[in-house]
């Protein structure tokens, strides 16, 4: 059992497991390597100059491995609610539980749908549906969060990478019970 199940492995959701694991939640990342990142060349991601698609994603997936997290290649084909938490099947057969999920699945909002999970007309150029979510980064389903571009902000990987961040800290903050500060501070020369 998963504190945290979090689906795709692009900006949002890699973004996202390095919070929820530096956080000590134990936390599997899935991505079934479709993600649209690896085809583009970012100029404009603030910290990293001219850093292409392909070194964003193996970065991210590496940070969040260091900082605990369990990245698996992989699909998902449908989630349900369980009296435990919540249940994930993936396209191999394989299954997995965990208490909260996030779902960063990019353009693909299929799993969310199957799940009978509120999904909407994206707003965004290209996006065709997007996962319906409260301030928090809820979706209608208790337990199912979601962020980056499946849940509809714009399709810059800064963006979407913050947008995983933004979303896990109110789901570890909600596991915590109070709101939660992942700062690491400069060690002073001595
Ligand atoms: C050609 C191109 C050029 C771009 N150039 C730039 C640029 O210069 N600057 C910029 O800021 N942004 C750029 N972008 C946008 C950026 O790459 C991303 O689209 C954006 O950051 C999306 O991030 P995301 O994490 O929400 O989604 P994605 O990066 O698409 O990640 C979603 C992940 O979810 C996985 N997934 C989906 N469904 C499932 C499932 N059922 N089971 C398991 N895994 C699943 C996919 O495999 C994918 O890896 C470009 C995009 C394209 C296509």
């Amino acid at each position: 059992m998963y504190d945290v199940f979090v689906v795709g492995a692009g900006p949002a959701g890699a973004s996202a497991a390095m919070f929820t694991a530096k956080a000590g939640l134990k936390t599997l990342m899935l991505d079934s390597g479709q993600g649209v990142t690896r085809r583009a060349f970012m100029k404009n991601h603030y910290g990293a100059s001219n850093i292409t698609g392909p070194d964003l994603v193996e970065t991210g997936k590496r940070q969040a491995v260091q900082l605990g997290a369990e990245v698996m290649d992989g699909k998902v084909s449908s989630l349900r609610k369980t009296d435990s938490g919540i249940e994930l099947i993936l396209d191999n057969g394989a299954h997995y539980e965990a208490s909260q999920v996030l779902l960063c699945t990019g353009m693909w909002t299929d799993v969310a749908e199957q799940a009978g999970i509120q999904t909407q007309a994206g707003t965004e150029p290209r996006i065709k549906s997007i996962i319906v979510i409260d301030a928090q980064g809820k979706t209608s389903m208790p337990g199912v969060w979601a962020a980056g571009t499946a849940a509809g902000v714009s399709m810059h990987t800064i963006v979407t990478a913050g947008d995983g961040a933004r979303v896990a800290i109110n789901l570890i903050s909600e596991l915590k019970g109070a709101r939660w500060v992942d700062h690491d501070v400069l060690p002073t020369e001595k």
